[in-house]
């Protein structure tokens, strides 16, 4: 089963995440593969370099992520480079992990902009993640230590909760204690293995 799971910044994705994955889901951290694919060494990482010049490299040759975000910072065409060099690899990646899954496996997507993108077609199950804007705000000053117009900036940049309701087939409140998010996602999993059970 192909399960997309998404969430503002701040939203609780990451908790749901790591409670699937206890649970005995296969997650695929998209995050994660899209630094693997431009590791130092990677064909991805040359083709980064051939796009925007060794200026985005650090003296050791890893990617330099701080110079490479000021070079495609506030440039639409230079973002969209960056995202057909980096998307397709971390797309292959991904269908490769999934491949190698059982087959009553529920295999769960993790991808911050999947509404953004256009993705939730691609899956059995969408699972959205929601917080209250000041709820999120404040998790990300005080438990990941941003400043308060840094948090507001990200949170802006990214889908409405709106758009991300309409993509969904499922919604996970988080606005309470973690006790109640692991309850809700207790409940998520037991509906997934129904779907998986049932195919
Ligand atoms: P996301 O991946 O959606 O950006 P995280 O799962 O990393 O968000 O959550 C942001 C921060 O808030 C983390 O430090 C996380 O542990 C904390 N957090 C998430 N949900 C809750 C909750 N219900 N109660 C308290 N802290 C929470």
């Amino acid at each position: 089963m192909r399960v997309g799971l998404t969430g503002g910044i701040g939203s609780g994705k990451s908790e749901v995440a790591r409670r699937l994955t206890a649970l005995g889901a296969l997650v695929i951290d998209y995050d994660q593969l899209a630094h693997e694919v431009v590791a130092a060494g990677t064909p991805g990482l040359a083709a980064v370099v051939h796009a925007f010049g060794p200026t985005v490299l650090g003296p050791d040759g890893a990617l330099d992520r701080a110079a490479l975000a000021a070079t495609v910072f506030a440039d639409d065409g230079r973002r969209q480079t960056l995202n057909e060099i980096v998307h397709p690899l971390v797309r292959e990646r991904a269908a490769a992990l999934a491949a190698a899954a059982p087959a009553d496996a529920v295999v769960v997507h993790d991808i911050p902009l999947l509404v953004e993108n256009g993705l939730a077609p691609a899956f059995d199950a969408v699972v959205v993640v929601l917080s209250g804007t000041e709820v999120r705000v404040r998790r990300l000053v005080e438990q990941r230590g941003m400043s308060e117009p840094a948090a507001r900036a990200r949170m802006a940049a990214q889908a409405s909760d709106a758009d991300r309701l309409t993509a969904a087939t499922h919604v996970l409140m988080n606005d309470g204690p973690l006790a109640d998010l692991d309850s809700a996602v207790d409940a998520l999993w037991a509906d997934l293995r129904q779907y998986v059970a049932g195919r």
